[in-house]
């Protein structure tokens, strides 16, 4: 997560190419999100799937070893790629491993600049003129809805780390690279009535290929009904920490993304997560989810710890996986499936 990142998009067109097509129609609709809930309710049951020691395990490997990084311009001594494509590579191995078939879009991003006379979590600034551009990948993979398949709710979350430090991004944004990959191998052996897709992309670098893809879906008439972006899940203040609070505030833009803010909340009652959840309108789009609202997807939403963020370590080399309350994390990842849930089964 980037705030105030918008100064630094767009420096770089974005070169595309597509391994395979992203199809899709276009189509309106619209969801309801007021918890009516169906019976019986299969929810709790999938609920109880998020597994907590996936997402320690990945946060492990993604924030610390065998990958401390995942930069393109950072690759492990010894090994053949950059740590950004290893993450890649990754993933990709876990979600075949699931059932998914993974799509890569191509990008060419750089990475910021370092300016240490900035505030010490904002130092990143733009490239040096001769930074070299890098080819770097956004995964995606879907599950193909049974009946409402042109009705596409989508989970995302950027899953490089800071590119202009030696951050290991544990808290940003290896949890909610983590968060959705669990939701994806939940889902694996759901019978959706929507499609559900699933988009790892980079925000780290600049630019931010979310425009890429977010623009993308726009020019193929995507019909995206429902978007969640997940970043820096559990992210929070020493206050909270110390206090074991678990945290999540659901950021929205327009007033269609307010109504999935409230489904959140709604969730978390209803099912008992026990989050101390809120909700908080953005003065304008921002991070990855502010890319699909800005292509005209307002039914948008970021999840994250705190906001304003709090993390004490954030964007700084202290960002590290052993500090991540995996608690807070699993329980963030079970609401947004709930929600989710809720969403691909209400009936229209
Ligand atoms: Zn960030």
């Amino acid at each position: 997560m980037i705030r105030n990142g918008n100064l630094f998009c767009g420096l770089l067109a974005c070169a595309m190419a597509f391994t395979s097509a992203w199809a899709g129609e276009p189509i309106s609709t619209q969801l309801s999100p007021s918890p009516g809930i169906t019976e019986p309710d299969l929810i709790p049951g999938l609920l109880k799937r998020v597994a907590e020691a996936n997402l320690r395990k990945w946060v492990d490997y993604l924030a610390k070893d065998p990958l401390p990084f995942r930069k393109a311009n950072y690759t492990v001594p010894g090994h053949a790629q950059n740590s950004l494509d290893e993450t890649d590579a990754w993933i990709e191995t876990q979600l075949r491993s699931w059932g998914y078939q993974v799509e890569r879009q191509l990008c060419e991003v750089r990475a910021y600049g370092c300016d240490l006379k900035k505030p010490k979590h904002h130092t990143y600034a733009q490239p040096p003129p001769d930074a070299p551009v890098y080819r770097v990948c956004n995964l995606y993979t879907k599950k193909t809805g049974r009946r409402r398949p042109n009705e596409i709710i989508l989970l995302l979350a950027h899953k490089d780390s800071q590119s202009w430090n030696d951050s290991p991004g544990a808290y940003d944004n290896a949890v909610g690279t983590v968060a959705v990959m669990e939701l994806a191998r939940v889902l694996a052996s759901y019978e959706n009535e929507r499609t559900i897709g699933f988009l790892w992309c980079n925000e780290e670098h600049t630019p931010w290929t979310s425009l890429t893809a977010a623009n993308h879906f726009r020019q193929r008439g995507d019909n995206l009904v429902a978007i969640f972006n997940q970043d820096s899940l559990g992210g929070k203040s020493d206050d909270d920490i110390a206090a074991g609070r678990k945290t999540n505030v659901s950021l929205y833009t327009t007033p269609e993304g307010q109504q999935l803010a409230d489904l959140m909340s709604q969730v978390n009652e209803v099912y008992q997560i026990g989050l101390l959840q809120s909700s908080c309108r953005r003065q304008q789009p921002g991070d990855d989810d502010g890319s699909f609202v800005k292509a005209g997807y307002g039914r948008a939403i970021a999840n994250l710890g705190s906001f304003p963020y709090a993390d004490a370590e954030y964007h700084l080399a202290g960002d590290v996986a052993e500090r991540v309350d995996i608690v807070n994390v699993r329980m963030t990842t079970q609401a947004t499936l709930a929600a989710v849930l809720h969403l691909d089964r209400a009936p229209e």
